[in-house]
């Protein structure tokens, strides 16, 4: 059987390993690089890690492990009657195609947004890492788990960092846990300026609904857009990602997503650890087993020194285990977490919480 795999993300190259040795496997992909780590992108800014450490598979290992590596060729369009995946490289004929394009960092919507980069790519981060070792301060914009991951890189690198969000709490958490992250960035050196919406950008500052931020370094980090156009071209379902079932597949026969780029019941995974775990029970499914994946969000982080899990669902009433593990409750039963500082404590947490889903 051929699968191609549009993608060499994590979700892409995680069901290559899991398949190559049983099937024809190609990837795919626009980019003209193997397979690089997006979440040590922040840690490559920082000077924490050099370039080379951010590809932990070199192209001979693709070669060995029986993985055709198409780079440099953009997907155009999946012919679906005569199963072939166009490129601009050429066609790649496919008995199953598994779209795993990843998304795109959000862009924001404010005039002079010419002077705002974003960060998704090792393109990107070089980029930025040029800026911030020539100007020694950057002011990046958003309270999620990639804004807080560079903020807190690079504050523990000693650049002045300033974190610019609209709303009060950070990863979306409730008060007290947004204050506690906040509190160790905070003491990592990271400056906040929240409830604070940017309204416009200038070459030498960002003007908010609270005053003018001067600084000429402005990163975006809020949000993501999954690659879906692919799979609309190709009269593939789409909402806001590519639509597909407990079994990942699309509205379109033999065409599977996974990954940032797939929406299932409403929801985008946007973590690495999401499209790994896809990527696993696709492997399983492509293989001829019963399987099917069940959605369960839990994504580690570390902001500077500071970890921070997030398990499950952390809605409704939240109780602390100790001064580490916040643990949510449906009636009696456990069913999110978030950890703080202790990511052995995560691990258990995660399991327990898992097990006990009905
Ligand atoms: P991607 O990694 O986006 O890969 C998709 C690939 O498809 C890309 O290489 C793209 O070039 C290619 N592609 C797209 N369209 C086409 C096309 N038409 N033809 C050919 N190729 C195409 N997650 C975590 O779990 N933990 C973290 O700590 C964490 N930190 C992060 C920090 C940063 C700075 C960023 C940017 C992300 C971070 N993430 C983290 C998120 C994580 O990187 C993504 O969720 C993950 O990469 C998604 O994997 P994917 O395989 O779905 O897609």
């Amino acid at each position: 059987m051929r699968v191609v795999i549009v993608g060499n993300g994590p979700g892409g190259i995680e069901l290559a390993k899991n398949l190559s040795r049983e099937f024809d496997v190609t990837i795919v992909e626009r980019e003209n690089l193997p397979h690089y780590s997006r979440p040590m992108l922040s840690h490559y800014i920082a000077g924490f890690l050099p370039e080379e450490k951010l590809f932990p598979y070199s192209l001979d290992w693709y070669e060995k492990n029986g993985i055709n590596l198409l780079l440099g060729a953009e997907a155009k369009l999946i012919d679906r009657l005569r199963k072939v995946l166009v490129t601009d490289k050429g066609e790649v004929p496919y008995d199953a195609l598994v779209i795993a394009a990843g998304a795109r960092a959000r862009e924001p919507s404010i005039p002079g947004r010419e002077h705002i980069l974003t960060l998704r790519t090792l393109e990107d981060a070089k980029l930025i890492k040029e800026r911030l070792e020539d100007e020694g301060e950057v002011t990046i914009l958003g309270g999620g788990f990639i804004a807080l991951e560079l903020a807190g890189n690079l504050a523990k690198a000693g650049y002045t960092v300033r974190v610019v969000h609209r709303g009060e709490a950070l990863l979306g958490l409730d008060r007290e846990l947004s204050e506690r992250i906040r509190e160790e960035l905070e003491g990592a050196g990271v400056e906040f300026h929240l409830k604070s919406q940017a309204i416009s950008a200038d070459e030498d500052g960002l003007n908010t609904e609270t005053g003018y931020i001067p600084g000429k370094l402005k990163v975006c980090a809020f949000g993501i857009v999954p690659n879906r156009e692919l799979a609309v071209k190709s009269g593939i379902h789409a909402g806001r990602g590519i639509l597909v079932d407990d079994h990942l597949r699309t509205s379109a026969r033999d065409v599977y997503a996974i990954g940032d780029c797939a929406e299932l019941g409403g929801i985008i995974g946007g973590t690495a650890k999401t499209a790994v775990e896809q990527a696993k029970v696709l492997a399983r499914i492509l293989a001829g087993e019963e399987a099917s994946y069940v959605p369960f969000r839990s994504a580690f982080f570390k902001f500077a020194d500071f970890s921070v899990a997030v398990i499950g669902q952390i809605r409704g009433r939240g109780e602390w285990l100790d001064e580490k593990a916040r643990v949510f409750y449906d009636g009696e039963r456990a069913i999110g977490a978030v950890v703080l500082g202790d990511l052995r404590k995560a691990l258990r947490l995660e399991k327990i919480i898992r097990e006990g889903l009905p």
